[in-house]
Parts: C-alpha cells; structure tokens; sequence
C-alpha cells in the first residue's frame, strides 16, 4: 500500500494558520466543506474528471516525469524542457492531493503515486532536487539564483508535499521536502554563519517554508522563510536583464529587488513574481506580527486596486517583464494579466483577509477568482490561458499546454482547493466567506460542531438559505459584499434581522442557534454599469457591465451582424436576465437595447481631423445586446470580444 496513514493525522488545510498569532481567522478542513452545485462545483468537477488526468499525460509526454527518472539514473536521455520544468509536476501533485480529500479516485491515487516515486528516486544523497542540474550541470547549482529557478522549484515542491502530508497522512513526499529544506537553510543564510546570500529571482519559496514551518513544527523553516524575504531589496538580484520571449527581461524591479519590502508602497515588475512575494510576506506577518509587514501589505494592496488592476481583477498590464504598468496604464486588448497572477491574487487575499477579517479582502478574492482566475481554463477543462485580454479580435484563443506551462497547474491546484476558501472560524463565530450549494462541518471554540447547509442558486442570484443543524452560541458572519450597494437583507426563522448589513462588511448574528434554524440572505443583484478613472485613457466614455460577482462581455457570436466597437448603450441601459442551462455549462446571459453608431462618413480614409463638439442625437433603431459572464469566453467560435462598450454615460 502507497498511503500510509500516521498516527497523527494532520487536517487538510490549504494555509494552516490555525495556531499562527497574529492571524484572526481559521480554515475549515477541505474534507469538512463539500460544494454540491453550481459555477464553482462544476468547474471543480471538470479539474478533476478532464483537467487533472489530461495534465498528466502532458507531464509525460512533453518529458517532464522523464526528466525525473532521467534524474535518477534510470533513463539515459537529455533533459527535455525549460530548467523550471520541475515545478509543473509539483503543482499538478498539489492538485491532486487536495483532489483527493474529497473524492477518493483511485487512478489519480496512482498517478500521485508514480510521480511520487519519481520524485524519491531523483534526490540527490545531499537533499538537493532538481532534474535540470545534474550530472553534466551538476556544477552549476545555484550558479544563477536570478534566473535559474531553483528556490522557485524547491517552493513547489514544498507546497505539493505538505498538501500530499495534509490530504493523505502519508509523509513519503514530506520527507523528500524536507531534506531538500535541510539542505537549503544549511546553504542559505547570514555569512557569518558559513552560509550564502541568496535568495531566489522568482519568489515561491518563502510561502512554502512558512506552509512547512506550521506543518511539521521546525521553527528553522520558519527563519529561513524570513531570512529570504529581508534579503530582498540589497541588490542581490536583479542587476542584469536578459532576452526573454517578449523582450529585454530583469532588472532590479522586475525581480522585486529594488528596495525591502516593508519600505514597498507600490506593486511592481513581474507580477507572479510580486504577488507570491506579498502572499509569502503575509504568512511571516501572521506568525511574527510585524507590524511594518503588514503596512507595506496594505499600501500595496491600496495601489493595485486603485491604480494597477483590471476590473476584471486581473493583474500585470505588460508583456514586456510580464509585469505591472505604471498607475492606470491598463490597455485592453494588450493586457498581460497572466492567469498565474490571478490565482496568485487570490493566494494574497485569503491570507491578508485571514488575518484580519476585513471583507475587502474576501471581496476581491471573490472578485479574481470568478473573473481573472476562472477564465484561465476553458469549459471542458482541456485548454488554457496564458494572458487574458479584455478585448479581442478572435485571435486569443486557449491552449491545451505551453512550453512555459506554470499557467495550467496553477490554475488546477486552485479548483481542486476551493472548499477551503468558502468559510473561516474565529473566536466571534463561523464566517461565511463565499455563498455557493453545499454544506460545511464547523468545529467551534466549545467543542461543539456544527453543520452549515447553504442552499442557493448563487452567482446567478443572490438568494441564499443557510440551515444551521447543531445547537451552540455563536455568530454567524455573512459577507455582504461591497457591490451590493443596497445591502443585505436578512430573516432568521422567517423574522426580520435587525442588525446591520451593510455593503463590504460582514453581518453578525449572533444567537443561541437551535437545531433547523434558517438564514435567509437577500443580496439584490441589480446589473451595474461601471465605468473606469478617467486616466485610464482607452475606458474613456465606455462602461464595463457587471452583475453580482460576475463580470460581463460581448462575444461576436451572440451579436451576429454588430460590429462591436459600434455598439453604444445608452445612459438609462435596462437589461433582461435570462438563465440558460444549455449555454456555456449554464449561465445567466444579460441582454439590452443598444444603438448602433458607426464612425461618420466623414471618417472614411482618415484617422484624424479637427475636433468638433458632438452633434449625433440618439438613434431611432436599437438593436438587441447579449452579454455573456467574462469567464466563459472563448469557449465556441472565434470572434471579436469586448469588456468595455460605447456608453452615452456622461464623461466626467
Ligand atoms: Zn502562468
């Protein structure tokens, strides 16, 4: 038998900061939360029936498990791939662990299994790991930490084997982690004590020590997780660029390099890169409580939202260094916005909103995941994103690997977490972070337990029932999101709550709660138009269409005959919601009355001319708009797409 179960079985829990000071929040187990319909359990279920088995084969046939058994000795081949190649396995390993905490699969099991073996059988007698520098290269370790990705591999790694520990008991990939984390806090650290300073040009690894610190209780992870994040900023990294496939790479920024972090204000250069480091930065602030951790945190969190972000919640506006523009510089159709820095924003959020509670965090992670994250892989589960514009000519369509494929495991390991994300516990009571069917198994404080029953149809509407089965005192905190500009509305039992509910807070109610007792939460969902900072020179005179949590777009396919840049809504835009079960897996499609307003006659030939102020009246003939959720684009035939359409909103 592969799986050997401990004597002491650890909890599966994606971040494990249940014992860490300075964090307010608690995870559930991922075995304690089951999602049992909707947008979120689909997607879930197709990582696990079509995703995760398909990755697998891409593992091997593009060589990367071969690279392994290369690695020990047991195939006589070239190494096959890029250098970081290593790390693809590990996050596919992750997802299959989590995967497996709610749904026994004994093929997954032994595919986890066989990789596994790969993996023992690769590391080296002194703990080192990586498939790329051995034999020929093996005197080029860590020869190259700006570029070369060791730390960053070694991070992967750490992450797939604690979750490997969490989900099965088995401590077969732990022990391969850890002589591998031995190896590096024995060649990594202060000089004076006989050590390198180093730390890696991709960030990845500071997260992961903090994940295996809190998983197996050795404060020296711990330390070196912080050892590696204050070194940043000295000019250790960073200082040379390099030719990368959309041009000149690196530099000081790019590799968050150019000063300590807890004097950073503003999110820069790469943004997988910066996003890991702030998530890795997150957890040290959750264990040591720094207070100008936790400050840098929040004013950089401050400039993403409010300067550097798409409404998407997409981040990383340039090809060039895959990386953050300078404030408002979010082109559409030429945005970066790499599904990795999607799934990377969401890693942040949970562990800032853990900390503290604050909905904002629980808001946006919300936000990235349906609209920045969930795009990254198509409906079937076969092809990804690597970059998700917001506005497209048909071109941009999904593929089904890359050779640089960090985008697909990532993008898998996240589904197969999600009942993690739903709900949190605290001293106040059981916090109800994300609203999707299914149930949830609470321990509380007094050793009580208590199961939580949500019923709803959720992000199609926001009726959502919750049926507390356990009796015990505690608060129930419900998110109200912030886009829920009316608030709330709550009834226990039939009766009205009285306590507040307002927009981007989480309503307590707190109560003696008997056995079959029912929340009622009401979040009206009217369809918003939003527009963007004025800055933002090609949203100008635009609007975006959001409705609930979801983004919306225009595809060509549902608009046949409309050019869609001509297409104009007006100020008072009144849609129609219509679900439809038989489209796009099921999705609620908005439709509208919109003009139609070409570039005058006057335009033809030219691309510039006198201004003039604006003369053209609305127009008598409307035609009819549908609009589909943002991430489910791209999923039948190729045709233009918008985010941002013509609006008679006035500009201000
Ligand atoms: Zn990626």
């Amino acid at each position: 038998m592969e799986t050997v179960l401990d004597s002491t079985q650890p909890l599966p829990v994606v971040v494990d900061n249940s014992k860490s000071r300075y964090s307010r929040l608690r995870p559930l187990s991922l075995g304690d939360v089951r999602l049992l319909d909707g947008v979120l359990e689909s997607r879930r279920r197709v990582n696990r029936e079509a995703t995760l088995p398909s990755q697998y084969d891409h593992l091997e046939q593009t060589g990367r498990l071969d690279n392994f058994r290369r690695a020990a000795g047991k195939l006589d081949a070239p190494f096959r791939g890029v250098y970081f190649n290593d790390s693809d396995v590990y996050k596919w390993l992750e997802a299959a662990a989590w995967t497996l905490t709610s749904d026994p699969d004994p093929e997954l099991e032994r595919m986890m299994n066989a990789a596994i073996r790969k993996i023992e059988d690769a590391q080296q007698p002194d703990g080192y790991l990586n498939t790329y520098f051995t034999f020929e290269k093996a005197s080029e370790r860590w020869t190259d930490l700006t570029h070369k990705h060791e730390l960053y591999c070694a991070g992967h790694l750490i992450q797939a084997a604690v979750a490997h520990h969490r989900a099965t008991g088995s401590q077969r990939l732990l022990n391969v982690a850890r002589r591998f984390a031995d190896h590096i806090c024995d060649t990594f650290g202060p000089e004076e004590e006989g050590k390198r300073l180093g730390t890696d040009g991709h960030e990845e690894i500071e997260l992961a020590l903090v994940e295996l610190y809190r998983d197996t209780g050795d404060r020296t992870y711990l330390d070196q997780a912080q050892f590696f994040v204050d070194l940043r900023g000295h000019g250790l990294l960073g200082g040379r660029t390099y030719h990368g496939v959309h041009g000149l790479l690196g530099g000081r920024e790019y590799h968050q390099d150019h000063k300590p972090l807890r004097e950073m204000r503003e999110m820069v250069g790469h943004a997988v890169r910066a996003i890991y480091l702030n998530a890795g930065a997150a957890d040290l602030y959750a264990e040591m409580g720094d207070p100008t951790l936790l400050e840098a945190l929040e004013q950089m969190w401050h400039n993403m939202t409010t300067r550097r972000m798409y409404v998407s919640g997409g981040i990383g506006s340039r090809y060039e260094d895959e990386a953050f523009g300078e404030d408002y510089e979010l082109p559409n159709a030429r945005a970066y916005a790499e599904t990795c820095a999607a799934v990377g924003s969401v890693m942040w959020n949970w562990r800032m909103l853990t900390i503290d509670g604050d909905a904002r965090y629980a808001d946006l992670l919300e936000h990235t995941l349906y609209n920045a994250a969930l795009p990254g892989l198509s409906l079937d589960g076969h092809s990804y994103f690597y970059q998700n514009p917001l506005s497209d000519s048909g071109a941009h369509r999904r593929s089904p690997w890359f050779g640089v494929a960090c985008c697909p495991p990532n993008v898998a390991r996240l589904l197969a977490s999600l009942p993690g994300y739903l709900y949190g516990v605290s001293d106040h009571g059981i916090w109800v972070h994300l609203y999707a069917e299914g149930t949830a198994e609470v321990s509380l404080d007094n050793d009580r337990t208590v199961v939580l029953r949500q019923r709803t149809q959720y992000p199609w509407d926001g009726d959502v029932e919750i049926e507390v089965n356990g009796e015990s005192e505690f608060g129930l905190m419900l998110r109200i999101p912030a886009w829920c500009e009316e608030g709330g509305a709550i009834e226990i039992n039939g009766d009205p709550f009285d306590g507040s509910a307002s927009p981007g807070s989480y309503a307590e109610i707190r109560r003696a709660w008997r056995a079959g007792d029912k929340v009622r939460l009401s979040l009206p969902m009217p369809v918003r138009c939003v527009e963007c900072h004025p800055y933002v020179a090609e949203n100008a005179g635009r609007v975006a269409i959001m409705r609930g949590p979801l983004l919306y777009c225009v595809e060509q396919v549902d608009n046949p005959g409309l050019d869609l840049r001509d297409i104009v809504l007006p100020a008072e835009a009144s849609f129609s919601v219509q679900y439809r079960p038989d489209l796009l897996s099921g999705v609620a499609v908005l439709k509208t009355l919109g003009e139609i307003i070409p570039p005058d006659e006057k335009w033809r030939e030219r691309l510039y001319r006198r201004a003039r102020p604006r003369t053209d009246a609305p127009q008598d003939t409307t035609v009819e708009v549908t609009t589909i959720p943002y991430y489910a684009w791209a999923n039948r035939e190729p045709g233009p797409m918008r985010v941002w359409l013509r609006s008679r909103f006035p500009l201000r």
